[in-house]
């Protein structure tokens, strides 16, 4: 067997430790002669690797008992009508930062549901900037305000938090949850599908200030409905299991890496190492602005388009797998979630050198 690195923006390479060991698991769980895939959601052998899932979260982010933590499926997306489905509490508004997008697809469902504002877009500066929150125009009587921490595609990353006041904060962290230690306290809500630094596609975690229940509105199919599945812990309708054992065996193996301080520093050298190559190369280039480039997700272009094909294919003879930008924009894009370590990076570097040697 051999695992090449995988470099995908999502589903994404998980740690090859959680793999061999949900292997090792798959058909007998803890000798209980079944796979966890084959349990009731009841059973107290699930109730437990879920109970551990949460807590395990809960101690790598440092969520405290004001908050709920939540398993849902229909990835990020479903959450997208969830969010004004759960927070507009008879309000007619909200407000939405505009960053590339996955904000505008968050954008494009919050409009079925209520009235957006735009508080501020860069889109007239393709995306590559965050727009500083001094010149977000605000709307009276917004429910919440909502913006990407991590835009997954454009590879532009907030370095703060906006500071909204008593408006609730909601962050879709989809491709930068449990990268790098964060302040639960300063959000109303923070969802993430799990595909990029957690699980299988499909999960959802949403993590919510438990205030904010309570009044969702009566449409809500239950299945979205926070106040529902908070008080029945996730199980409302049956859970997706095997994708939540999988995240806790992540939780566990992220812990065992000395959890977020640990990881956030690794992934900081991590990116350092691979714009610092792209930048002193001459041949290689990323646009985003230098304070906004994202860790996880680094896009890039070649000195000449028409390579791009030669790179793509040379990157995967050496191992180096899913280098191509999303349909989108084009380009090339790398992205170094968690379970990628500095081997891959240098292993890439290492590969860009070369080709920029022979090529340039
Ligand atoms: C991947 C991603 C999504 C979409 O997730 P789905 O599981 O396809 O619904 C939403 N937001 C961000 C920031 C993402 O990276």
């Amino acid at each position: 067997m051999s695992r090449s690195f995988n470099f995908c923006a999502g589903p994404a390479a998980l740690p090859e430790p959680v793999l061999a060991k949900a292997r090792d698991e798959l058909l007998d769980w803890h000798g209980k002669g079944l796979s966890v895939m084959e349990m009731s959601h009841r059973s107290k052998e699930f109730v437990s690797v879920s109970d551990a899932a949460e807590r395990d979260l809960r101690e790598l982010l440092s969520i405290t008992d004001d908050y709920a933590v939540l398993f849902l499926q229909g990835g990020a997306t479903a959450q997208f009508a969830a969010i004004p489905l759960n927070l507009l509490r008879g309000a007619a508004n909200a407000d939405y930062v505009n960053t590339g997008q996955w904000s505008i697809k968050a954008i494009a469902e919050a409009r079925k549901y209520c009235a957006v504002n735009v508080v501020a877009s860069s889109e007239g500066e393709r995306f590559l900037t965050v727009p500083p929150q001094s010149g977000w125009a605000t709307s009276a009587g917004a429910a919440y305000l909502h913006y990407t921490p991590n835009e997954t595609i454009g590879g532009l990353e907030f370095g703060w938090i906006p500071d909204t006041g008593t408006v609730p904060l909601v962050a879709d962290m989809s491709s930068t949850i449990l990268s790098r230690p964060v302040d639960v306290s300063r959000f109303g809500v923070i969802y993430a599908g799990a595909q990029k630094n957690i699980g299988p596609a499909g999960l959802v975690i949403v993590i919510v200030r438990k205030d904010l229940l309570g009044s969702p509105d009566p449409r809500t199919p239950a299945v979205l409905d926070w106040t529902l599945q908070s008080a029945n812990g996730s199980m409302y309708n049956t859970p997706p299991t095997f994708s939540i054992y999988l995240a806790g065996l992540v939780f566990q193996w992220l812990k065992e890496q000395g959890g977020l301080v640990a990881i956030g520093e690794l992934n900081r050298r991590k990116a350092e190492a691979l714009y610092g190559y792209i930048d002193a190369s001459g041949f290689y280039a990323n646009p985003v602005e230098k304070a906004s480039r994202s860790w996880m997700n680094v896009p890039f272009t070649l000195a000449d388009a028409a390579l791009e094909k030669d790179f793509l294919a040379g990157a995967r003879e050496a191992g180096l797998l899913n280098l191509e930008g999303h349909r989108s924009v084009g380009g090339m894009r790398a992205s170094i979630y968690n379970a990628l370590g500095m081997d891959a990076v240098d292993a890439l570097v290492s590969f860009m050198r070369d080709f920029a040697a022979r090529k340039g």
